[in-house]
């Protein structure tokens, strides 16, 4: 008898599950046009619908299955209004198939912590940008991040009717990430990717002194990772506070799995 997949691997395999019931989500509030927009600290800090309706899917799925572990999301919502329909028990078989790593093979429950930004980029999703948005949900054990899922809900959708609708990327330490080709940026040229609405002097002096090719500036901050992993921009450089953990942990366990540095 097979001994049952490490716990890690179980979580990986449900967040990605869980991350693509949330780009059903996102797709349906902006399908049904009422966003919902409440400003958090200002304009450019906004919460829509589809941002509180992902979290209390993805928060209350994960804490189902894995009621020890330490979830902690972007909003700030009130606990009692999730229902069934937003619930998702589903698992990727394909994840369970990868050995863990040895060194996570051990893990329990209660010394992972689960990063959730249930969509970022939502200023961007507000204003019809959709392929900057992404569901994040990053996975950390030790202070570390180890393990990550990124779901794009628009991936391709510019492409056309034909095209696949989104997609999800996932990567673990000591395993690798999946789901994109991984890409060099174009050799010898210095291609920076920054923040398009989070501007200020400081952020752009900075960019300036690095003398770079080109600038790409686009939302969110799993965008700017896939820009990278996808060889459309050498570094993401954003010199300012702003950022949390539930911007960087899935994408920094990303790129770390393919030899990356954040
Ligand atoms: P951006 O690159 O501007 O899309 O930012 C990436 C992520 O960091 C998004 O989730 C933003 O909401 C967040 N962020 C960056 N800078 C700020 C800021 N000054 N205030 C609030 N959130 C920020
Ligand atoms: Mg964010
Ligand atoms: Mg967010």
């Amino acid at each position: 008898r097979m001994a049952s997949p490490a716990l890690l691997m179980r979580v990986v395999a449900s967040a990605y599950s869980v991350a693509e019931k949330a780009a059903t989500i996102v797709r349906n509030v902006m399908a049904a046009g009422d966003l919902g927009i409440v400003d958090k600290t200002g304009a450019n800090d906004l919460q829509t619908k589809a941002d509180r309706l992902v979290q209390i899917s993805i928060c209350a799925s994960l804490a189902q299955k894995f009621p020890k572990v330490t979830i902690i999301g972007e909003e700030e919502l009130s606990t009692d209004e999730v229902t069934e329909e937003l619930i998702e028990d589903g698992h990727c078989e394909e994840i369970l198939k990868k050995t863990c790593p040895a060194q996570y093979a051990g893990i329990k429950e209660e010394e992972l912590v689960i990063w959730v930004d249930p969509l970022d980029g939502t200023k961007e999703y507000t204003e019809g940008l959709l392929d900057h948005v992404t569901v994040l949900i990053g996975i950390a054990y030790g202070g570390k991040a180890i393990a990550g899922v990124i779901n794009q809900p628009y991936y391709n959708y510019e492409a056309g009717a034909g095209a696949v609708l989104g997609r999800t990327i996932w990567g673990v330490l000591g395993i690798g990430a999946f789901g994109f080709q991984l890409t060099e940026a174009p050799a010898g040229k210095h291609i920076i990717v920054t923040t398009r609405s989070h501007n200020s002097t400081l952020v752009n002096d900075c960019i300036s002194a690095l003398n770079p090719d080109s600038v790409i500036r686009v939302g969110g901050a799993g965008n700017k990772i896939i820009q990278l992993i996808e060889g459309k921009a050498s570094a993401y450089v954003f010199a300012s506070p702003g950022c949390k953990k539930w911007d960087t942990c899935a994408p920094e366990a990303i790129l770390h799995a393919v030899g990356g540095k954040l």
